[in-house]
């Protein structure tokens, strides 16, 4: 990859802001400049390397102002189930892990926690699990169906993997309202290294056009610093973003999980995972963009870094306290304070001294143009 002088990179910022997308390699060597893995000659300096990621947040930061003012929406994330039939390599819940213990939130379990959220101001609920098949359409489809009779001013985000197209026809039509699924990496050659054979990127990809073709606010997302990753496989992630255009993007380092095939690979870092949310930003102005737990995981005032750089969202946990401990995605993942909701009025508190609002609403996507 070309480097690029402080200058250029400047440029490609400008084109980013501009609407306009970069060339493949001229972003590639922008997310090096900004969030350098080594500083060989020829690239910008450390001091400018902060400078232009400093600069790559505020402008990021000044788009969903103007679009989301200073509120920050609010999601409550209910585990559902560690079970899961799939392996992906990075993953701690994989079906491979035999020594984590496993658990599934009862229906009635799951209405509690709606409700506990709703009394705390939450307006949307995000089911999240592994693929387990206990949870059938018919189970699935019953849950989300009480769901919106009893909280109906909230809105119902499912997090359940890769499903057929008539699976999600009937959640949509049951009334679940978004649909969470990573796209994880856009090259299909490391989306291969990170999962087994049975697993293939043409078929994440057919998930999100399904999603997209049923009506779903859509999310997407990627690791930051996943093994074997580089700058190049970063604007591709940005490109496919770009095209398929989804209501939501979550964006997190990768912290490995001791019990998984990558335990021994180093984590992402923080400042390349904020340029990728800021850049995000930049390329879908209107996209709802989380701060991440694992942004929050990996550094002690991640949770605000990621606001700082153009993020818009929270996702507190609304999981009962055992739940959160068995759902171990990774190393250290936070269930605790500000990331669990019993905590909110500290998140609040956090988020005031950066100078955002918590916001009571269901935070639905609109098209700012
Ligand atoms: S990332 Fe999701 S699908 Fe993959 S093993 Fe973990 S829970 Fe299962």
């Amino acid at each position: 990859m070309e480097h690029i002088s402080f200058e250029d990179s400047l440029r490609v910022l400008d084109s980013l802001e501009q609407g306009r997308l970069p060339g493949p390699e001229a972003l590639a060597s922008c997310i090096e400049a900004c969030s350098p893995t080594s500083h060989d000659a020829g690239q910008p300096s450390p001091a400018e390397s902060r400078l232009l990621l400093a600069e790559l947040a505020a402008r990021a930061r000044a788009v969903a102002t103007r679009h989301f003012g200073h509120r920050i929406y609010l999601r409550g994330l209910i585990e559902i189930s560690n079970y899961c039939l799939r392996n992906c390599l990075y993953c701690g819940i994989r079906a491979g892990n035999t020594r984590t213990e496993r658990y599934r939130l009862s229906p009635d379990e799951i209405y509690g926690c709606c409700e506990y959220g709703y009394d705390l101001g939450f307006r949307t609920f995000v089911l999240q699990g592994g693929e387990d098949p206990w949870f059938s359409d018919g189970r699935l489809c019953a849950i989300v169906r009480h769901i919106k009779y009893c909280w109906p001013d909230c809105a119902v985000t499912l997090s359940v993997g890769e499903r057929s197209r008539d699976s999600y026809r009937h959640l949509k039509t049951a009334g679940a309202d978004r649909f969470l699924l990573r796209h994880e990496t856009a090259d299909p050659g490391h989306y291969a290294r990170l999962h087994p054979p049975a697993q293939t990127w043409r078929e994440r990809v057919r998930c999100l056009c399904d999603l997209k073709a049923c009506g779903y606010q859509t999310g997407a997302g990627f690791m930051v610093g996943s093994p074997w990753q580089n700058s190049g496989h970063l604007a591709r992630d940005l490109a496919f973003l770009a095209e398929l255009r989804p209501e939501m993007v979550g964006i997190g380092p990768f912290i490995p999980h001791d019990q998984t095939p990558f335990a021994a690979f180093p984590p992402g870092s923080v400042e390349r995972t904020l340029a990728m949310i800021a850049m995000t930003r930049l390329i879908l102005p209107s996209a709802m963009l989380p701060s991440t737990t694992a942004l929050a995981t990996a550094a002690e005032n991640g949770r605000e870094r990621g606001i700082l750089a153009g993020a818009n969202v929270v996702m507190p946990n609304l999981s009962p306290k055992e739940a959160r401990r068995r759902y171990s995605l990774y190393n250290k993942k936070l269930s605790e304070g500000p990331e669990c909701a019993g905590y909110l009025a500290e998140l609040k508190d956090r988020l005031l001294a950066i100078g955002y609002e918590v916001v009571i609403d269901r935070g639905d996507y609109h098209d700012f143009g």
